[in-house]
């Protein structure tokens, strides 16, 4: 369970602040599929980036199954970031000079581990690219490349998979498979939490939060 306790967010820009975020409370659930919506500059990234340790909020807390990550030092925060989430990005984010193996294997490089053929053999099957692995980024529609991205996101057994616009590049078809894949981790508890513009996406979530203002709306 994450519990987030009047989490504000103060950017400094030039002379001005901006409060990107205004006391947010959420409490999210274990296996919980998550929608996050809300205009442009609401504070939906910010919020993705305080749940996934890669920023730290100005004031409140940040629980993790009742441990706190506010205010822990980044060599902490990159521990729990490698050892408990996944990230998906709408830009993917492969590495063009790599196959589809290496690019889901890359996280096990950072963690020092070593690169388990079998298991990402099993993630490629697990997003259909059993038939890919060998194939460079570019040679991959956008939803492969997405698919790609979320087993390379799972390669370290997250306990929660965090994604930003995970169908913004897609079309309706591909955004289709995305959905029934993070459904599909959800169902098996998987702790799924995505910002998306995509109003059917949203509508399928378990629970849709929607940020305004820095606020989540009541
Ligand atoms: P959203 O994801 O909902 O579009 P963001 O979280 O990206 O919203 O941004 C919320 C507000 O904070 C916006 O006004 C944005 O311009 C500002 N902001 C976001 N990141 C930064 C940053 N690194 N520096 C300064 N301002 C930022
Ligand atoms: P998206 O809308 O796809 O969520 P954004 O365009 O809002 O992404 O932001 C992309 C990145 O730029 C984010 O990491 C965010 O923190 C940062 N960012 C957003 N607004 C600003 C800003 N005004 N100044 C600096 N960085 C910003």
């Amino acid at each position: 369970m994450i519990e987030l306790k009047h989490i504000e967010k103060t950017y400094r820009r030039g002379v001005e602040t901006v409060r990107a975020l205004r006391g947010v409370n959420l409490t999210i659930n274990a296996g919980e599929l998550m929608a996050i919506v809300g205009p442009s500059g609401a504070g939906k990234t910010t919020l993705l980036h305080i749940l996934g340790c890669l920023d730290q909020p100005t004031n409140g807390d940040v629980l993790f199954d009742g441990v706190n990550t506010a205010g822990m030092p980044e060599s902490q925060l990159v521990k729990i970031r490698r050892e408990k989430i996944g990230f998906v990005f709408q830009q993917f984010y492969l590495i063009p000079g790599l196959s589809v193996f290496d690019n889901i294997a890359l996280p096990l490089l950072f963690s020092k581990k070593p690169a388990q053929r079998k298991k990402i053999e099993q993630l490629a099957e697990m997003v259909g690219l059993e038939h890919r692995l060998n194939h460079a980024p570019a040679q991959l529609s956008g939803g492969e490349m997405q698919r790609t991205a979320i087993a390379r996101g799972l390669v370290n057994d997250p306990a929660i998979l965090l994604a930003d616009e995970p169908t913004g590049n897609l079309d309706t078809e591909n955004s289709e498979k995305i959905y029934a894949i993070l459904r599909r981790l959800s169902n098996e508890g998987l702790t799924t939490i995505m910002i998306t513009h995509n109003p059917e996406l949203a509508a399928r979530a378990e629970r849709t939060v929607k940020i305004r203002d820095g606020l989540i709306c009541p």
